[in-house]
């Protein structure tokens, strides 16, 4: 089966990781701060905080901005679960804006048209999670300048989005929002097995976030309230152990090495099938041209009525052929979990309609010419 999308692993990985295996520390050691510095650096932010999920990074991001009882978070029905499930976590309500069907992004009037009437109401949000889908910057400058006028807060769910460009600077430079979040499952820009991380031009956000990664407990005597003695810690907040392990920060630093060329790799194989697929009745997603995109995902939109197939069937062929073919994704409100909170399938039009025709087909650094072209032949062939 040729996957959706896959990690790649050099001699170079393994290396660091065993390397880190025969070190002094397995976890809390000099490899996680290393890590973080090497992100940040890329991402042209000041501040980092890895951790142990891109799921951790979310919730931490959410505790930080005082997301709690009472507030509300809005995210798009076009993301993973976890993109609304942080708000759950904090006691907060979940909210949604629709997407624009071209792009699989946020739909900026949409969310212009929710925040004037949720400001009427007084229901504001005080979280925007902007979630960059497939890898696509969405429109961070316009966004950031609705959210400023309604006080709304912005995390940026860039879990697709390391190594993508907005404008001039990278995707994690945090010029138009508060906190950025990474995440480093296999699937993603680059990996660490498992991992997180947030980045921020905030210190005082990055302190909370430190903090709460590790139980909410500080060793900075500045803080202390009191001391007992040099064994002295301070429990301040209710945390978590969400810290990130060094093998796991060893792979992550290692990986970072390539991740230029890993993005280059994965818009190389855009561009050839953006090239095979110009001619047919399918349709391809728009990207910003300001923006430079990670391309995490290569999604194919399958209209019924002018392929002669729908999503569904073409699903089925393709996995028949032995390709990994997905889909991104089942939007989050329809659930049965948010069903139940709520939520109609109605709600969200664009989400559900792009829902129906979305097909992500295989796009990674170590996918094959042989193996893409395969993937070209057997839509061709389905489309026939
Ligand atoms: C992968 C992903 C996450 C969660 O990351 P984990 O590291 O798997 O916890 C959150 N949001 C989006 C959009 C993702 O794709």
């Amino acid at each position: 089966m040729i996957p959706y999308s896959r990690q790649s692993i050099a001699e170079a990985d393994i290396d660091a990781v065993v390397e880190a295996l025969r070190s002094d520390f397995l976890t809390t050691g000099p490899r996680v701060a290393q890590f973080e510095e090497r992100v940040a650096r890329y991402c042209h932010a000041p501040y980092a905080v890895a951790v142990n999920s891109g799921t951790s990074a979310l919730h931490l991001a959410c505790l930080a901005l005082g997301l709690g009882a009472g507030d509300r978070l809005w995210t798009i029905p076009n993301t993973f679960v976890a993109s609304a499930n942080c708000a759950l976590m904090c006691g907060a309500e979940v909210g949604f804006v629709d997407i624009e069907p071209g792009s699989g992004n946020i739909d900026v009037d949409d969310l212009e048209r929710r925040l004037a009437s949720a400001a009427r109401d007084g229901r504001l949000p005080k979280v925007l999670v902007a979630v960059h889908f497939a890898g696509s910057p969405c429109d961070l400058q316009r966004i950031a300048k609705l959210c400023t006028l309604h006080n709304v807060r912005i995390i940026e769910d860039a879990s697709h989005a390391l190594g993508a460009w907005l404008v001039d600077e990278p995707i994690g430079a945090g010029l138009h929002s508060d906190i950025t979040v990474f995440s480093f499952h296999p699937v993603k820009s680059i990996t660490a097995a498992e991992g997180g991380l947030a980045t921020t031009r905030s210190e005082e956000l990055f302190q909370k976030m430190q903090m709460l990664r590790t139980h909410g407990v500080t060793r900075d005597e500045d803080l202390f309230t009191r001391s007992d003695g040099p064994w002295y810690y301070e429990q301040h907040e209710l945390g978590f152990n969400y810290r990130m392990s060094d093998l796991h920060a060893a792979l992550g630093s290692s990986q970072m090495s390539r991740l230029d060329d890993f993005v280059a790799a994965r818009a190389e194989r855009a561009s050839k099938y953006d090239a095979a697929f110009a001619d047919l009745p399918i349709t391809t997603l728009e990207r910003l041209p300001q923006a430079r995109s990670a391309h995490h995902l290569y999604v194919l939109l399958i209209d019924q009525p002018s392929c002669g197939l729908d999503r569904a069937q073409m699903f089925k062929q393709l996995r028949a052929a032995g390709i990994g073919v997905n889909v991104h994704y089942i939007p989050v409100h329809t659930q049965p979990y948010y069903q139940q909170r709520g939520f109609a399938k109605e709600d969200f039009p664009a989400s559900v309609r792009y829902y129906d025709q979305a097909l992500s087909i295989p796009i990674y650094p170590d996918l094959s010419d042989e193996d893409q072209q395969f993937v070209i032949d057997q839509v061709e062939g389905a489309l026939s």
